[in-house]
């Protein structure tokens, strides 16, 4: 069966179109290269969705890197926390954004049900 064309532009025009308002939602979130630093000092650059570092994933080329993210509309600095790029895609993803909380369980199930997929009954295979 071939993909009809007409509706795959149509996909990848809406897409295109959600991508950019995401990333436009993302980079909006906090710009102010001061509360950006207060936030990873305050909070490291450990991400509060996964709790990974960039470095963990991409090695040193990728240290110190960090989204930070406001929590709230207000302009408390309590209310900005470092999030990955990815986690902070996702967050602003659902509308209104996602809670820190909610982010947290989503990841904890979302590996939970990676685990169960994977390996549905523990085998006692000897190695070695
Ligand atoms: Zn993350
Ligand atoms: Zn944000």
């Amino acid at each position: 069966m071939k993909p009809d064309p007409d509706t795959d532009s149509d996909i990848d025009a809406h897409c295109a179109a959600f991508n950019d308002s995401l990333a436009a939602a993302v980079e909006d979130c906090v710009r102010d290269p001061d509360e950006r630093r207060q936030a990873i000092e305050r909070h490291g650059t450990a991400c509060h969705g996964c709790g990974l570092t960039l470095a963990d994933v991409y090695g040193a080329i990728a240290e110190g890197f960090i989204d930070v993210h406001r929590v709230t509309p207000s302009h408390y600095s309590d209310d900005l926390v470092p999030l990955c790029p990815s986690c902070h895609t996702v967050v602003h993803a659902h509308e209104p954004q996602l809670s820190i909380d909610r982010l947290r369980l989503l990841v904890r199930d979302a590996v939970r049900a990676r685990r169960t997929a994977r390996s549905p009954a523990p085998t006692d295979r000897q190695s070695g």
